[in-house]
């Protein structure tokens, strides 16, 4: 989402003629966008901002401003401890960049902008087009959350859910398509809570499919109490739907789902995914796992590690519980640190080792590739594949934008190398040559 939200941000702050640099040391605003999510994020704007002040030791300061959920969350104390920041803009309020940078430019003050107005802002972005020309782009239909897991800052640093208007959605991503996007990845910190007047996910996506030349629709990410019977029926239906979801479940276990607040038990996760592989069995998953949540005892992350083995997730993204500021559970007793680490370990292992296996099936095999960009001087394409696998090829084409045919030859945790196996058929005009 905050790439998204990055790509929205260089639109707005183009309108005051400000422009990209790939130059990082002689920018004369920096904009950082950053994420709240874990502790980790946090320290991480600190650092950079270090950067910045040292390579700026000898010469006139530039604009720093910070965007995002820890501008949010930690705005006063981000601008009371580095007083190298001129600016704080929560992620509801981007719309209110310019008019802050343009003060800045003209007197020195320090300013903060972190109210939830999402209707302003999306009525204000609605009127600047998204200038994304990526293969796959992202665009965000839905923001915030209703949900209130005990370990998790989302709903107090983008507020309560806001769906979209259907319209502008679709009128966004045929401009994405009209600039070149052939994928378009939905995104929501609840993505299937998405409900424009009745109008939800699954009536969305199939808008969307109906856009010439788009080819492949992805989302992210997904709440198992949201995943309603349409959603499942889409994924028989629509073709244009990659088949791989990411549904996170956090845990195995029962009493940390329930410590949790996440209000599902692992019997009606499994549920939804045996619905989802009756319907269409190529269907893969991948989720997110909190280890070490408070009161997790070894039983209960056997019964994790036990899910891990059963649904075998093609992509597993694991965190030790990082207790954050103003949550319920930042006031729970930690596992010992010691051994949520162990646990960590242990869990990455089982994980890593179900990767290799599916990723080792998958060699010798034809996959359908989405070519994204060329990568380095030479001839060498990079793409992804259905379940969004890293994808290289060579082609002395420009295969930008189109799907091909590839086998895969070899590859590691991260990417694969394959080559063409047929030709393609360009059939549009407006296909990249
Ligand atoms: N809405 C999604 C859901 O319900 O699963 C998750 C969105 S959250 C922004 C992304 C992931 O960050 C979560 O799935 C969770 O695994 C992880 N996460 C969130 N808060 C965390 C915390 N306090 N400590 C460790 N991981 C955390
Ligand atoms: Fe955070 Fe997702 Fe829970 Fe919402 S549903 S509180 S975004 S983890």
């Amino acid at each position: 989402m905050n790439e998204y939200d990055s790509h929205r941000i260089y639109d707005i702050v183009k309108k005051i003629n400000y422009k990209k640099t790939e130059n990082l040391r002689e920018a004369d605003c920096y904009v950082l966008n950053t994420c709240h999510i874990r502790e980790k994020s946090t320290e991480k704007v600190y650092h950079d901002i270090g950067r910045i002040k040292k390579n700026f030791r000898n010469k006139k300061k530039p604009i720093v401003v910070v965007t995002g959920c820890v501008a949010q969350a930690e705005g006063e104390i981000l601008l009371s401890r580095e007083k190298y920041i001129d600016a704080v803009v929560g992620p509801q309020s981007y719309q209110t960049l310019n008019d802050m940078i343009l003060k800045i430019e003209k007197k020195f003050e320090k300013l903060n902008s972190t109210n939830f107005d999402v209707v302003d802002k999306f009525d204000k972005l609605n009127q600047i087009k998204n200038s994304n020309s990526n293969v796959s782009s992202f665009l965000t239909i839905q923001e915030g959350c209703d949900k209130f897991c005990k370990f998790c800052v989302v709903p107090y640093t983008r507020g309560a859910e806001f769906s979209r208007s259907l319209d502008e959605l679709i009128k966004e991503s045929k401009d994405l398509v009209k600039n070149g996007s052939r994928e378009i990845i939905l995104l929501g910190q609840n993505v299937n809570a998405y409900n424009y007047k009745g109008k939800k996910l699954s009536h969305l996506i199939n808008e969307i499919a109906s856009i010439d030349n788009l080819q492949r629709i992805r989302y992210s990410t997904s709440h198992p109490l949201d995943f309603t019977n349409d959603l499942i029926e889409v994924h028989g239906k629509q073709k244009k739907l990659m088949p791989l979801i990411h549904l996170p479940v956090q845990s195995g276990s029962n009493k940390i789902l329930k410590k949790m607040n996440r209000r599902h038990t692992v019997e009606y996760y499994m549920n939804i995914i045996k619905e989802l592989k009756k319907i269409n069995s190529r269907i893969e998953f991948s989720s997110d796992f909190i280890i070490g949540f408070p009161g997790e005892t070894g039983r209960d992350f056997d019964q994790t590690l036990a899910l891990l083995e059963k649904v075998k997730y093609i992509n597993s993204y694991s965190f030790i519980f990082s207790p954050r500021p103003g949550t319920p559970a930042a006031n729970m007793t930690k596992v010992e640190d010691k051994i949520a680490r162990e646990r960590l370990t242990i869990f990455q292992n089982k994980a890593r080792e179900i990767k290799i296996n599916y990723r080792q099936n998958l060699f010798d095999k034809k996959s359908m590739v989405l070519i994204e960009n060329r990568i380095g001087k030479n001839d060498e394409f990079f793409g992804r594949d259905e379940y969004s696998n890293s994808v290289i090829i060579e082609s002395d084409k420009n295969l930008s934008g189109k799907i091909i045919e590839v086998k895969i030859q070899k590859g590691n945790q991260n990417t694969f190398f394959g080559e063409i196996s047929h030709k393609p058929k360009i059939e549009r005009k407006d296909f990249a040559a």
